[in-house]
Protein backbone atom coordinates (compact mmCIF):
# COMPACT_ATOMS: atom_id res chain seq x y z
CA UNK A 1 0.00 0.00 0.00
CA UNK A 2 1.30 3.64 -0.43
CA UNK A 3 1.97 5.88 2.16
CA UNK A 4 -0.48 9.07 1.52
CA UNK A 5 2.32 11.94 1.89
CA UNK A 6 0.61 14.81 3.92
CA UNK A 7 0.48 18.15 2.34
CA UNK A 8 2.58 20.61 3.81
CA UNK A 9 1.44 23.57 6.59
CA UNK A 10 2.09 27.06 6.56
CA UNK A 11 2.27 28.99 9.60
CA UNK A 12 2.38 32.88 9.69
CA UNK A 13 3.74 33.93 13.04
CA UNK A 14 3.71 38.05 13.89
CA UNK A 15 6.69 40.17 15.45
CA UNK A 16 7.06 41.47 18.78
CA UNK A 17 7.75 44.72 20.02
CA UNK A 18 7.78 45.44 23.89
CA UNK A 19 5.87 48.80 25.02
CA UNK A 20 7.21 48.11 28.21
CA UNK A 21 10.66 46.04 29.11
CA UNK A 22 12.30 46.56 32.81
CA UNK A 23 15.52 44.72 33.51
CA UNK A 24 16.48 43.69 36.93
CA UNK A 25 20.29 43.26 37.92
CA UNK A 26 22.32 40.67 36.42
CA UNK A 27 21.94 37.37 38.71
CA UNK A 28 24.63 35.44 39.91
CA UNK A 29 23.33 32.59 37.06
CA UNK A 30 24.25 34.95 35.05
CA UNK A 31 20.55 36.43 33.29
CA UNK A 32 18.29 38.97 34.19
CA UNK A 33 14.97 38.90 35.88
CA UNK A 34 12.50 40.33 33.17
CA UNK A 35 9.15 42.70 33.84
CA UNK A 36 8.03 42.97 29.67
CA UNK A 37 4.76 43.68 27.86
CA UNK A 38 4.52 42.37 24.60
CA UNK A 39 2.73 42.86 21.63
CA UNK A 40 2.88 41.08 18.74
CA UNK A 41 2.68 42.93 15.56
CA UNK A 42 1.37 42.08 11.87
CA UNK A 43 5.09 42.42 10.80
CA UNK A 44 5.66 38.66 10.03
CA UNK A 45 7.51 35.59 8.77
CA UNK A 46 5.93 32.77 7.58
CA UNK A 47 7.37 29.24 8.05
CA UNK A 48 6.51 25.86 5.57
CA UNK A 49 7.29 22.75 6.72
CA UNK A 50 6.95 19.78 4.52
CA UNK A 51 7.12 15.84 4.93
CA UNK A 52 10.86 15.21 2.70
CA UNK A 53 13.42 12.80 2.03
CA UNK A 54 16.47 15.31 2.40
CA UNK A 55 15.86 16.91 5.91
CA UNK A 56 16.67 20.64 5.85
CA UNK A 57 16.28 24.64 6.02
CA UNK A 58 15.57 27.22 3.09
CA UNK A 59 15.69 31.25 4.06
CA UNK A 60 14.51 33.73 1.75
CA UNK A 61 13.44 37.20 2.47
CA UNK A 62 14.59 40.04 4.69
CA UNK A 63 17.96 39.61 6.17
CA UNK A 64 18.48 36.29 4.23
CA UNK A 65 21.69 35.89 4.50
CA UNK A 66 22.25 36.57 8.05
CA UNK A 67 20.39 33.65 8.88
CA UNK A 68 22.05 30.02 9.91
CA UNK A 69 20.51 27.16 7.61
CA UNK A 70 21.56 24.00 10.17
CA UNK A 71 20.96 22.75 13.58
CA UNK A 72 21.61 25.91 14.95
CA UNK A 73 18.34 27.72 13.24
CA UNK A 74 16.07 28.50 16.09
CA UNK A 75 13.30 26.90 13.57
CA UNK A 76 15.15 23.69 13.59
CA UNK A 77 15.72 23.83 17.05
CA UNK A 78 12.37 23.71 17.45
CA UNK A 79 12.18 20.42 14.96
CA UNK A 80 14.67 18.59 17.18
CA UNK A 81 12.63 19.90 20.44
CA UNK A 82 9.29 18.83 19.33
CA UNK A 83 10.77 15.12 17.88
CA UNK A 84 12.15 14.47 21.18
CA UNK A 85 9.15 15.18 22.93
CA UNK A 86 7.14 12.95 21.00
CA UNK A 87 9.97 10.36 20.26
CA UNK A 88 10.53 10.58 16.86
CA UNK A 89 13.92 10.00 15.33
CA UNK A 90 15.45 11.71 12.25
CA UNK A 91 12.32 14.01 11.67
CA UNK A 92 12.03 13.83 8.00
CA UNK A 93 11.13 17.00 7.09
CA UNK A 94 12.04 20.84 5.19
CA UNK A 95 11.49 24.15 6.88
CA UNK A 96 11.19 26.89 4.47
CA UNK A 97 11.62 30.20 6.49
CA UNK A 98 9.60 33.61 4.53
CA UNK A 99 11.42 36.10 6.70
CA UNK A 100 9.49 39.84 6.79
CA UNK A 101 11.01 40.34 10.88
CA UNK A 102 14.54 41.81 10.64
CA UNK A 103 17.28 39.47 11.81
CA UNK A 104 18.95 40.35 15.12
CA UNK A 105 16.47 43.23 15.35
CA UNK A 106 14.90 42.97 18.50
CA UNK A 107 11.84 41.77 17.29
CA UNK A 108 12.20 38.20 17.89
CA UNK A 109 12.37 36.76 14.74
CA UNK A 110 14.14 33.52 15.45
CA UNK A 111 11.96 33.03 18.45
CA UNK A 112 8.99 33.54 16.19
CA UNK A 113 10.14 30.96 13.49
CA UNK A 114 10.60 28.59 16.50
CA UNK A 115 7.07 28.63 17.60
CA UNK A 116 5.50 28.75 14.15
CA UNK A 117 7.55 25.47 13.35
CA UNK A 118 6.13 23.97 16.96
CA UNK A 119 2.33 24.65 15.49
CA UNK A 120 3.23 23.59 11.73
CA UNK A 121 4.67 20.39 12.97
CA UNK A 122 1.84 19.81 15.13
CA UNK A 123 -0.47 19.80 12.35
CA UNK A 124 1.55 17.93 9.94
CA UNK A 125 2.50 15.07 12.18
CA UNK A 126 -0.95 15.08 13.78
CA UNK A 127 -0.10 15.63 17.13
CA UNK A 128 -2.46 16.19 19.78
CA UNK A 129 -0.54 18.92 21.22
CA UNK A 130 -3.02 21.88 22.54
CA UNK A 131 -1.38 25.58 23.24
CA UNK A 132 -0.42 25.45 27.15
CA UNK A 133 1.74 21.93 26.16
CA UNK A 134 3.27 23.45 22.60
CA UNK A 135 4.30 26.52 25.52
CA UNK A 136 6.29 24.49 27.90
CA UNK A 137 8.37 22.74 24.93
CA UNK A 138 8.76 26.71 23.26
CA UNK A 139 9.96 27.86 27.09
CA UNK A 140 13.10 25.48 26.90
CA UNK A 141 13.70 27.08 23.61
CA UNK A 142 13.96 30.47 24.66
CA UNK A 143 12.57 32.88 26.43
CA UNK A 144 10.41 35.14 23.65
CA UNK A 145 9.39 31.99 21.88
CA UNK A 146 5.63 31.24 24.19
CA UNK A 147 4.61 34.76 23.33
CA UNK A 148 5.26 34.29 19.56
CA UNK A 149 2.64 31.29 20.13
CA UNK A 150 0.19 33.33 21.76
CA UNK A 151 -0.15 36.60 20.32
CA UNK A 152 -2.03 39.82 21.40
CA UNK A 153 -0.61 41.83 24.40
CA UNK A 154 0.83 40.06 27.30
CA UNK A 155 2.62 40.86 30.80
CA UNK A 156 6.16 38.27 30.77
CA UNK A 157 7.60 38.01 33.25
CA UNK A 158 10.82 35.78 34.70
CA UNK A 159 12.88 35.62 31.80
CA UNK A 160 9.76 36.93 29.50
CA UNK A 161 8.39 33.47 29.36
CA UNK A 162 5.91 33.56 32.28
CA UNK A 163 2.75 35.40 30.70
CA UNK A 164 -0.23 36.89 31.72
CA UNK A 165 -2.72 38.25 29.12
CA UNK A 166 -3.19 42.03 29.05
CA UNK A 167 -6.90 43.51 27.99
CA UNK A 168 -5.97 45.95 24.93
CA UNK A 169 -8.97 47.58 23.36
CA UNK A 170 -7.62 49.25 20.63
CA UNK A 171 -5.62 48.34 17.79
CA UNK A 172 -2.41 50.53 17.89
CA UNK A 173 -0.73 52.04 14.60
CA UNK A 174 2.99 51.58 14.41
CA UNK A 175 6.22 52.50 12.04
CA UNK A 176 9.25 50.22 12.63
CA UNK A 177 12.96 51.73 11.34
CA UNK A 178 14.99 49.06 10.40
CA UNK A 179 18.92 50.02 10.89
CA UNK A 180 21.56 48.76 8.62
CA UNK A 181 23.06 45.78 10.73
CA UNK A 182 21.51 44.12 13.74
CA UNK A 183 22.25 44.07 17.07
CA UNK A 184 23.60 41.25 19.61
CA UNK A 185 21.34 40.36 22.51
CA UNK A 186 23.80 39.35 24.61
CA UNK A 187 26.51 42.61 23.97
CA UNK A 188 23.28 44.53 24.73
CA UNK A 189 22.11 43.13 28.41
CA UNK A 190 26.39 43.23 28.83
CA UNK A 191 26.33 46.99 27.74
CA UNK A 192 23.76 47.53 30.13
CA UNK A 193 25.75 45.90 33.09
CA UNK A 194 28.61 48.09 32.15
CA UNK A 195 26.24 51.35 32.25
CA UNK A 196 25.06 50.20 35.63
CA UNK A 197 28.41 49.59 36.66
CA UNK A 198 29.57 53.37 35.30
CA UNK A 199 26.80 55.24 36.99
CA UNK A 200 22.72 54.68 37.38
CA UNK A 201 21.14 54.43 33.63
CA UNK A 202 17.81 55.57 34.11
CA UNK A 203 15.25 52.87 34.79
CA UNK A 204 11.71 52.37 33.89
CA UNK A 205 9.35 52.02 36.10
CA UNK A 206 6.28 49.80 37.27
CA UNK A 207 4.42 48.24 34.04
CA UNK A 208 0.81 48.93 35.51
CA UNK A 209 -0.12 52.61 33.97
CA UNK A 210 0.99 50.84 30.75
CA UNK A 211 -1.48 48.10 31.04
CA UNK A 212 -4.03 51.06 32.10
CA UNK A 213 -3.32 53.10 28.87
CA UNK A 214 -3.62 49.74 26.98
CA UNK A 215 -7.53 49.16 28.46
CA UNK A 216 -8.42 52.67 27.69
CA UNK A 217 -7.01 51.99 23.95
CA UNK A 218 -5.93 55.97 23.56
CA UNK A 219 -2.35 56.01 22.20
CA UNK A 220 -1.80 59.15 23.28
CA UNK A 221 -1.85 57.57 26.76
CA UNK A 222 0.19 55.21 25.63
CA UNK A 223 2.67 56.86 24.05
CA UNK A 224 3.46 58.55 27.21
CA UNK A 225 4.62 55.46 29.14
CA UNK A 226 6.42 53.51 26.70
CA UNK A 227 9.60 52.54 28.04
CA UNK A 228 12.99 50.48 28.26
CA UNK A 229 15.96 50.06 30.28
CA UNK A 230 17.89 48.16 27.21
CA UNK A 231 17.72 51.00 25.44
CA UNK A 232 20.67 53.47 26.94
CA UNK A 233 22.51 50.53 26.18
CA UNK A 234 21.53 49.80 22.79
CA UNK A 235 22.08 53.60 21.52
CA UNK A 236 25.40 53.16 23.56
CA UNK A 237 26.56 50.80 21.19
CA UNK A 238 24.85 52.19 18.03
CA UNK A 239 24.52 55.77 18.55
CA UNK A 240 23.08 56.65 15.64
CA UNK A 241 19.32 55.35 17.16
CA UNK A 242 19.91 58.75 18.71
CA UNK A 243 19.21 60.55 15.41
CA UNK A 244 16.71 57.82 14.69
CA UNK A 245 14.64 58.59 17.47
CA UNK A 246 14.24 62.07 17.01
CA UNK A 247 13.79 61.78 13.10
CA UNK A 248 10.57 59.83 14.00
CA UNK A 249 8.92 62.08 16.65
CA UNK A 250 9.80 64.87 14.31
CA UNK A 251 7.82 62.85 11.72
CA UNK A 252 4.99 63.02 13.27
CA UNK A 253 5.05 60.45 15.56
CA UNK A 254 3.37 60.29 19.09
CA UNK A 255 6.54 58.67 20.31
CA UNK A 256 9.09 56.21 19.22
CA UNK A 257 11.17 53.66 21.12
CA UNK A 258 14.22 50.97 20.86
CA UNK A 259 12.21 47.76 20.08
CA UNK A 260 14.03 44.52 23.11
CA UNK A 261 17.02 45.09 22.40
CA UNK A 262 17.15 46.81 19.38
CA UNK A 263 18.01 48.23 16.81
CA UNK A 264 14.81 48.62 15.29
CA UNK A 265 12.82 51.45 16.80
CA UNK A 266 9.23 51.54 17.00
CA UNK A 267 6.94 54.72 16.66
CA UNK A 268 3.75 54.91 17.47
CA UNK A 269 1.43 56.74 15.65
CA UNK A 270 -1.78 58.36 16.11
CA UNK A 271 -3.87 56.17 13.72
CA UNK A 272 -3.15 54.28 10.07
CA UNK A 273 -3.36 57.24 8.41
CA UNK A 274 -0.68 59.16 10.38
CA UNK A 275 1.20 55.62 10.36
CA UNK A 276 1.81 55.98 6.77
CA UNK A 277 3.16 59.79 6.69
CA UNK A 278 5.45 59.12 9.39
CA UNK A 279 6.80 56.10 7.10
CA UNK A 280 7.32 58.36 4.38
CA UNK A 281 8.98 61.03 5.61
CA UNK A 282 11.13 58.72 8.04
CA UNK A 283 11.95 56.94 4.80
CA UNK A 284 13.12 60.14 3.09
CA UNK A 285 15.05 61.03 6.78
CA UNK A 286 17.83 58.99 5.42
CA UNK A 287 18.66 57.57 9.42
CA UNK A 288 17.57 54.18 8.41
CA UNK A 289 17.86 50.69 6.49
CA UNK A 290 14.08 50.33 5.76
CA UNK A 291 11.01 51.58 6.91
CA UNK A 292 7.66 49.41 7.32
CA UNK A 293 4.39 50.20 8.59
CA UNK A 294 2.61 47.29 11.03
CA UNK A 295 -0.31 47.16 13.38
CA UNK A 296 -1.32 45.53 17.06
CA UNK A 297 -2.06 43.71 18.19
CA UNK A 298 -1.91 40.36 16.36
CA UNK A 299 -2.83 36.93 17.55
CA UNK A 300 -0.21 34.50 17.39
CA UNK A 301 1.16 31.70 15.27
CA UNK A 302 -1.58 30.86 13.24
CA UNK A 303 -2.12 28.77 9.91
CA UNK A 304 -2.42 30.11 6.71
CA UNK A 305 -5.31 29.18 4.44
CA UNK A 306 -6.94 26.45 6.95
CA UNK A 307 -8.74 26.88 10.40
CA UNK A 308 -6.49 26.55 13.32
CA UNK A 309 -6.54 23.07 14.90
CA UNK A 310 -5.11 23.91 18.05
P1 LIG B 1 15.88 38.46 20.34
O1 LIG B 1 15.51 39.85 20.66
O2 LIG B 1 14.81 37.43 20.66
O3 LIG B 1 17.23 38.01 20.85
P2 LIG B 1 16.31 39.30 17.66
O4 LIG B 1 15.02 39.59 17.02
O5 LIG B 1 17.16 40.45 18.06
O6 LIG B 1 16.04 38.29 18.83
P3 LIG B 1 16.76 37.18 15.80
O7 LIG B 1 16.28 37.68 14.48
O8 LIG B 1 15.91 36.23 16.52
O9 LIG B 1 17.14 38.41 16.73
O10 LIG B 1 18.20 36.58 15.55
C1 LIG B 1 19.26 36.56 16.46
C2 LIG B 1 20.36 35.67 15.89
O11 LIG B 1 19.87 34.32 15.88
C3 LIG B 1 20.69 36.00 14.45
O12 LIG B 1 21.85 36.77 14.42
C4 LIG B 1 20.86 34.66 13.77
O13 LIG B 1 22.22 34.35 13.56
C5 LIG B 1 20.31 33.60 14.73
N1 LIG B 1 19.14 32.86 14.22
C6 LIG B 1 18.90 31.56 14.44
N2 LIG B 1 17.73 31.17 13.89
C7 LIG B 1 17.21 32.25 13.31
C8 LIG B 1 15.99 32.46 12.57
N3 LIG B 1 15.12 31.48 12.33
N4 LIG B 1 15.75 33.70 12.12
C9 LIG B 1 16.64 34.69 12.39
N5 LIG B 1 17.80 34.54 13.05
C10 LIG B 1 18.09 33.33 13.52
Amino acid sequence: MLAVVPPPVTVRVPSKINLHLSVGDLREDGYHDLTTVFHALSLSDEVTVAVAEEPGLEVYGEGEDAVPTGADNLAWRAVDALAAYVGKAEPKVRVVLRKGIPVAGGMAGGSADAAATLVALTALWKLDLGRDELASIAAKLGSDVPFALYGGTALGTGRGEQLVPVLSRHTFHWVLAFDHRGLSTPNVFGELDRLRENGNPPRVGSHAPVVEALASGDPRQLALLLGNDLQAAAVSLRPGLRRTLRAGVNAGALAGAVSGSGPTCAFLCEDAEAALEVAAELAGAGVCRTVRVAHGPVPGARFVGGDDVN
